[in-house]
């Protein structure tokens, strides 16, 4: 009776430092069979544990320009240290095409680039609980220096000013919760009218013509509620 548009939908998912995004992301996936993860660009040097093609594809500045250049992507922006990000626009057209709803797991400006592309764009911001909690959760990590996780600081409070442009924005206290609270809202927004394509009921006159042959209805009493 209702049908759905083919396209999938376009999500992005930004977060202040050690929110908790990726594993809150992890969960999606792993959840939601029609959910898939752009694999965006970067610039900046592999981390120990980190997969080429799997968490990001890892190229040179050079590289990322000339592929600005050929207008590749979606959005991209410097994010951190002068470093490029940016998301490839032909894997998530084809990835939208399939009928996937397609996570962007991307900073501010890179949200706020999309959105004004396509303004249907589902913008959601996940939150640590508190910036104690990130200062405990970045301790705990102790990869960094001090003026490293200074500027991670830093980042976090500008990026807490731009939460107003997103849609939702939710509190990764208990991941569990966490993870529930993005599935209401991609939930919500499926049932949302504007997102879908048709509403076929049975025709009217045909409908109301076998209702007044149909036998079953014959002298049935009217019932009415006091
Ligand atoms: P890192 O991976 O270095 O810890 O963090 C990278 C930051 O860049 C995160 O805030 C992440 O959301 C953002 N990011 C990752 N991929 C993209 C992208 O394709 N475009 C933009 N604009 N930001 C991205």
């Amino acid at each position: 009776m209702i049908k759905q548009k083919k396209n999938g939908e376009l999500i992005i998912i930004s977060g202040t430092t050690c929110a908790g995004k990726g594993t809150v992301i992890d969960q999606l996936l792993k959840r939601n069979n029609n959910l898939a993860l752009a694999i965006s660009y970067t610039s900046r040097s592999m981390r120990a544990g980190e997969k080429n093609g799997v968490d990001y594809i890892f190229i040179t500045h050079d590289e990322f320009e000339k592929k600005i250049e050929n207008g590749d992507f979606l959005e991209y922006a410097k994010v951190r240290y002068g470093e490029y990000f940016g998301t490839p626009k032909e894997g998530v057209k084809k990835l939208l095409e399939t009928g996937k709803d397609v996570i962007l797991e991307i900073d501010v400006q890179g949200a706020q680039q999309i959105k004004e592309m396509f303004p249907q764009t589902i913008l959601i911001f996940i939150m640590a609980p508190s910036m104690s909690e990130v200062k405990r959760r970045i301790k705990a990590r102790g990869k960094e220096t001090k003026e490293q996780i200074l500027d991670r600081f830093q980042t976090a409070y500008r990026e807490i000013n731009e939460i107003p442009k997103y849609n939702y924005v939710v509190v990764n206290d208990n991941l569990e919760e966490a993870v529930s609270k993005v599935e209401a809202i991609l939930l919500s927004e499926k049932c949302r009218v504007d997102r879908i394509e048709e509403i076929a009921v049975e025709n009217q006159e045909e409908f109301i013509h076998e209702f007044l042959m149909d036998k079953d209805f014959e002298n049935e009493p009217i019932k009415i509620e006091e």
